[in-house]
């Protein structure tokens, strides 16, 4: 944790905040504060600052605050991402909110398995503690935009176009395609197979929205690899 997230709950007063939960322990056992010391913090969608632990008791702690930093940029990025295994899915919303992405889309395609649309790692509490934990990695306070779309044919002829219109458009497929591009500075639309990877059908209505296919070599990347290995090239 490089950066204590702090919700409007947490607060006392205008600049006092007491923590009790996960922080707390964290605060304590890895960071082993002492009353006076400092910490870095943000607000929930809000600046970032500094915080004074001002009480330290057995169970919770209280900090004085002072924002006066705005979060990082994000990425000019829509990523869609076909649904992976739960235990994949749960590190790739940490991972995309560590990245910078500002917007997932997830879609099912023919090879997610039905099974992995019953998670709970879906659910929106879930899914909102798994951002969290990757934007305190990064040190952003921005919550990304997580959009459920469980149909993959009108989603993509439907609204895709509209997202990618203005954006280039990617969708990452290992084959004979052109080389993903490097160093773009606008927009991008990028899409990501599941992990048996989009089939024909999907990769050609993918490219009718605005998608084209590019590759990324001959190596077949793990799903969490290839989401942190085209953004890394492709900005
Ligand atoms: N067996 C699948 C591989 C899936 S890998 C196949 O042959 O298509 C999961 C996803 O990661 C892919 O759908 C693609 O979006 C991305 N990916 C992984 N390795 C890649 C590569 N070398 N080039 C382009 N995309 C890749």
């Amino acid at each position: 944790m490089n950066l204590l997230l702090l919700e409007e709950a947490d607060f006392v007063s205008a600049d006092r905040v007491v923590l009790a939960d996960r922080r707390f322990t964290h605060m304590q056992e890895i960071h082993g504060v002492a009353v006076g010391d400092t910490l870095r913090v943000g607000r929930i969608g809000g600046l970032m600052g500094q915080a004074t632990v001002m009480r330290l008791e057995q169970h919770e702690a209280e900090l004085q605050v002072a924002f006066d930093q705005q979060p990082p940029a994000k990425l000019p990025l829509t990523l869609v991402l076909a649904v992976p295994r739960p235990k994949m899915l749960r590190r790739l919303f940490q991972t995309i909110a560590t990245l910078g992405v500002p917007r997932l889309i997830l879609v099912n395609s023919y090879k997610v398995e039905k099974s992995f649309w019953q998670t709970p790692f879906l659910n929106p509490e879930n899914v909102r503690e798994n951002l969290i934990l990757g934007l305190e990695q990064a040190r952003d306070t921005v919550l990304p935009e997580v959009i459920i779309e469980k149909r993959f044919k009108p989603f993509v002829e439907d609204r895709l176009p509209a997202i990618a219109q203005g954006s280039l458009g990617l969708v990452a497929h290992p084959g004979a395609y052109p080389a993903c591009p490097r160093g773009i500075e606008g927009p991008v639309t990028l899409a990501i197979g599941p992990e048996g990877g989009w089939i024909p059908y999907e990769v050609d209505l993918l490219a009718k929205a605005g998608l084209a296919p590019v590759q990324l070599g001959d190596r077949i990347l793990r799903v969490e690899t290839a989401v942190t290995a085209l953004l890394s090239r492709i900005f």
